[in-house]
Formats: structure tokens, C-alpha cells, sequence
């Protein structure tokens, strides 16, 4: 066992410790540079008392979190009890039988940042996949303890992991992300809110869907789809197209710059026995898009619009602080009056106030006008920690265009 080491908080942020606050960052503590990833800390006073524990794993946010205002152990038995936790704030998802993949365990929302656990299962009735992403080199360092932790407790086929931690939070791709239980043949088909999806755990660092968005799926299926024209942008695998079309859209267009987009999409629709030509699935630049859906007049019922926070493509980079305004004006102009915009953002730097404030700005300079119709932040499964409200990184607002 490596020895703890104690680190000093800054005078001003003692209290904001005290209270639980989870990054262990330069900013608020003394002497963070010289030590290891994988260490634990004590955090304390300028009199040496306890206020927290923690470990060191640098991350693009970060040199660290607080795991425990008590001083305990951080051992397997530790993690075993933060696991368990959160597994039952979960029961309603394990004993659901139209959702069968979502989040079992939200880094420093449940306890311990740094970790994420996804489950992916074809039936809740049978044993599933878990799906571990460690997000420093510091948190991997418990990988047994964590791993054996969580055999422990659940009934799985198999564990899968994604390494993400370079320090911009990349994949990286050790080629094989299989860790235990039995190999699996993928992809499996799991459901969500009832719509199938093709799950690949053992392809790079994308699964095939962003399971965050599942209750703006459901809405935009159930509330907003019937008889309409639905244009889907950065479309990915086209999950948002696959729920407008089962909602009895008219037609969903897919628009997402990347070749395997095409590929991913069709095979989603036709697990829900939808034919992929009967949809238009795009593989285009979607500014490029938008100038040839003005030269042609087109205009759509709805337009859903969920870019990554940075992009860079052959001729443009995109940035949601920089361009969202950009972004939206292009949208305003193809979307029909009465019709709706989904803008959505998963950036975390980016509050709720300036994002509504980019667009304010779009409908103005478009001399169109709104009004916001739904709200939407990160669901349930996605739990995030009061002292940690940062972490609480997506907004989707359903805003009608009236004029
Ligand atoms: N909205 C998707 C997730 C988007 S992920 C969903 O709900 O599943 C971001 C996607 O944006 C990636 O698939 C990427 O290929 C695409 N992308 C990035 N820049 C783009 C651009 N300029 N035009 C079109 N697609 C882009």
C-alpha cells in the first residue's frame, strides 16, 4: 500500500471542501505538480486537520478527486459500497423491460469521478454487458480493486473498458477493450424507451449511441414527430432520425460529415424494421448542407441540432462557444414557421444563460422570433453531485419558430 500523502488546501476553498466540493485542482491546493497519478491524498487545513480524501489522476479537468470526507481505507471494499449505491438508484432502469442500456455509475455524481459505468444488455431478464471508461491514467491504477468490486455485485457477461486518458480526454485504442467475463459477438441489440440499437463495445471509442439523450428522444418521438419532416444534424448514427421515424415522421434526414455515419444509420433503422431508403441519410458537411437546402427552398417541420463542442473538418473548425449563433441562423432559415428547433449541447462550459442568450441572438439578426416550447438537462442515470453542479453539461431547449 503506497503511503498518503497530506496536500494543503488554499485558505479561501477550505470551507468549499468541507462542504464536499469533489476537483482536486492547483487552483485551490498548495504543491499538486510533483506527485504521481494513483496516489491517495489527504487534503487538509493550514493546522494539518482533515477535511477529505482524495486521488491523483490528471485529466483534462483536473489533477484529481475527492472520494470520502471521512478518512477511511480506499480499498475494494470501499468501491464495492459506492457501486452498490449506485446500482440501486438505479432499480427502476435494471427492472425496466423497454430500456435495457443506460448509465450505472456517473464519476463524482456517484462518488467518484474520474469513472464511468455503462450497462448494455439485449434483455434486463439476462445477464449484460458493462462497459468501464476511465478518464485518467491515476483512476486506472484501481482497476483491480474497482473491476472486482463490481464482479462482486452484478450479473454480467462480460466487461468491456475504454481508456480515455490523454490529457484531452481521448480515446486511446489498446486494440482490445475486452477485460473479463465471456467475449461477446457484437454488436448486441439493446433497447431504448422500446427502439432498438446496434451496441458495438469493441469498435474504437464509439459505442453507437450517446445514452444521455434518451428522454429528449422519447419526447421528440412521442410529442413532436407525427406527419412531420424531421432534418437531423451531426446525426451520427442517426439515433434522433430512428425514434422521429418510429414517432410516424413523413421523412427523417440525416446529415453527419463522417463515411461510417451511412453505414450506422441504415443499420439502426433496419433493426426497427425500417427501410433505410425511405429516409435520406447524408454524408455531408452540414454547413455545406445548409446553403444547398436554401438554394433549393427547402424548409422543415423540425431540425435537430446536437453538434460535438469541437470540431474540425477539411475546410472549417466549429466550436459550440464561437459558432452556435452561426449555427442556429443557417437552421432558422430552413425551418418552417410553427416548426421547431432541438438545439442541444453536451458542452460544460457553456451555462444555461449564455446558451439561451446564443439564441436570442440567432432569432434576432434573422429578424424571426421564438418562443421556448422544453427544457431538457441530463436524465436520471446521469446523476450529478450538488457540490458539483459543472458536471451537469447538457441543455437541450425545443424552441419554436412563430415568426
Ligand atoms: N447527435 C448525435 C451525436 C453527435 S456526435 C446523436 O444524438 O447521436 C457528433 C457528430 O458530429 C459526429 O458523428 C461527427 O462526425 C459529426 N460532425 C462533426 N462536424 C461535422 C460537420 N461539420 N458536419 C457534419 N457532421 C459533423
Amino acid at each position: 500500500m503506497n503511503k498518503t500523502i497530506n496536500l494543503q488546501i488554499k485558505p479561501n476553498f477550505i470551507e468549499q471542501y468541507k462542504k464536499g466540493y469533489p476537483l482536486i485542482t492547483p487552483e485551490y491546493i498548495f504543491d499538486l505538480e510533483d506527485i504521481d497519478d494513483g496516489t491517495i491524498v489527504n487534503l487538509v487545513d493550514n493546522k494539518k486537520r482533515f477535511i477529505s480524501k482524495g486521488y491523483l489522476g490528471r485529466q483534462n479537468k483536473g489533477y484529481g478527486w475527492v472520494l470520502s470526507l471521512k478518512d477511511e481505507q480506499i480499498d475494494t471494499d470501499f468501491f464495492k459500497i459506492k457501486i452498490k449505491e449506485a446500482l440501486d438508484y438505479r432499480d427502476d432502469f435494471f427492472k425496466s423491460s423497454d430500456t435495457t442500456a443506460f448509465r450505472v455509475f456517473n464519476s463524482q455524481g456517484d462518488g467518484i469521478g474520474g469513472l464511468t459505468i455503462d450497462y448494455f444488455s439485449e434483455s434486463n431478464n439476462q445477464a449484460g454487458c458493462y462497459m468501464i471508461t476511465w478518464y485518467s491514467n491515476g483512476i486506472y491504477k484501481f482497476k483491480k480493486q474497482i473491476v472486482d468490486a463490481l464482479e462482486a455485485q452484478v450479473n454480467y457477461k462480460a466487461i468491456y473498458q475504454k481508456k480515455r486518458f490523454d490529457t484531452k480526454g481521448q480515446y486511446i485504442d489498446d486494440k482490445d477493450d475486452f477485460v473479463s467475463g465471456e467475449r461477446v459477438d457484437f454488436p448486441i441489440q439493446i433497447k431504448e424507451n422500446g427502439v432498438h440499437f446496434a451496441i458495438y463495445l469493441d469498435d474504437g471509442p464509439m459505442t453507437g449511441i450517446f445514452l444521455d439523450q434518451k428522454v429528449v428522444r422519447k419526447t421528440i418521438m412521442t410529442k413532436y414527430s407525427k406527419g412531420k419532416t424531421i432534418l437531423n444534424t451531426f446525426s451520427y448514427t442517426g439515433a434522433f432520425s430512428v425514434y422521429a421515424a418510429l414517432g410516424g415522421a413523413l421523412k427523417t434526414t440525416s446529415v453527419d460529415l463522417a463515411n461510417r455515419s451511412f453505414e450506422k444509420t441504415a443499420e439502426q433503422f433496419k433493426i426497427n424494421n425500417i427501410d433505410p431508403s425511405t429516409q435520406d441519410i447524408i454524408v455531408e458537411d452540414v454547413f455545406h448542407y445548409f446553403k444547398y437546402a436554401v438554394k433549393k427552398n427547402m424548409l422543415f417541420d423540425m431540425v435537430v441540432v446536437d453538434p460535438p463542442s469541437f470540431a474540425r473538418s477539411k475546410k472549417n473548425t466549429f466550436s459550440v462557444s464561437k459558432d452556435y449563433t452561426k449555427l442556429l441562423k443557417e437552421i432558422i432559415q430552413i425551418t418552417k414557421k410553427g416548426g421547431m428547433i432541438v438545439a442541444s449541447t453536451n458542452y460544460a462550459n457553456l451555462n444555461m444563460k449564455r446558451f439561451r442568450d446564443f439564441i436570442d441572438k440567432a432569432f434576432k439578426e434573422s429578424n424571426s422570433k421564438y418562443i421556448i416550447e422544453d427544457v431538457y438537462a441530463l436524465p436520471k442515470d446521469f446523476k450529478v453531485s450538488k457540490s458539483f453542479l459543472e458536471s451537469d453539461y447538457l441543455k437541450v431547449i425545443f424552441i419554436k419558430k412563430i415568426k
